[in-house]
């Protein structure tokens, strides 16, 4: 199964794409989480990609593309993957076409995840990371609001730079500009689902396994 997460910042695509990989057993590749380690790890690639990553904007096309291209030569890529937040722009998912096409391999289907505003402006502004296992949650999980450990592992919490206010609206405004039209490229191809991206973490679990 080889399959694509869309939707706005906060739409649930970390989350949801941790749920249906582990269903699938198929390798979950967020490039976002690629590039946080790339940064903490301070390698070439990872202080190229830090600013852009700071500010909201989107990392170059060329540097994501190699890192897909490591991705789909791993061995662990051949049962079959989820793409969560990558393709993020018309360029790289037509490389993305071109490099699946010339490995004989296609895509089976492509999530849509659609989320008012306002409930991605919550999600995201309330969102923590686990520091050790990079589990996603939600302050409004925790009863004085003042979320510290990870109830996963017991790591420590963060909250992204990149989900402070200001950047939150220059990643919304990318989206639109850069990612929407990624909705009509699937369309064409009669790829999209969308889904219905409210309500508790299970129920969109379960809507997203239905659609496909
Ligand atoms: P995410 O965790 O998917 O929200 O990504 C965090 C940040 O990493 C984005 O705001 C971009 O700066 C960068 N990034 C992640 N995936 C991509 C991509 N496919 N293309 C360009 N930049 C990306």
């Amino acid at each position: 199964m080889r399959l694509i997460l869309l939707g706005a910042p906060g739409a649930g695509k970390g989350t949801q794409s941790k749920n249906i990989s582990e269903k699938y057993g198929i390798m979950h590749v967020s490039t976002g989480d690629i590039l946080r380690e790339e940064v903490k790890k301070n390698t070439e690639l990872g202080i190229k990609a830090s600013k852009y990553m700071q500010e909201g904007t989107l990392v170059p096309d060329d540097l994501v593309i190699e890192i897909i291209r490591n991705v789909l030569s791993s061995a662990s890529s051949r049962k079959g993957f989820l793409m969560d937040g990558f393709p993020r722009t018309l360029n790289q998912a037509e490389k993305f076409d071109g490099m699946l096409k010339n490995l004989g391999l296609s895509i089976d289907k492509v999530v849509n995840i659609i989320v008012s505003e306002e409930t991605l402006v919550k999600r995201l502004t309330g969102r923590r990371v686990c520091h050790s296992c990079n589990n996603i949650c939600s302050i409004s999980m925790f009863k004085d609001g003042q979320a510290k450990k990870c109830p996963v592992c017991g790591g420590k919490l963060f909250k992204r730079k990149d989900d402070e206010e200001e950047v939150i609206r220059q990643r919304f405004h990318v989206y639109e500009k850069q990612t929407r039209p990624l909705i009509k490229y699937y369309k064409k191809n009669g790829l999209i689902e969308d889904v219905d991206g409210s309500g508790s973490e299970k129920e969109v679990t379960e809507r997203i396994l239905s659609a496909l």
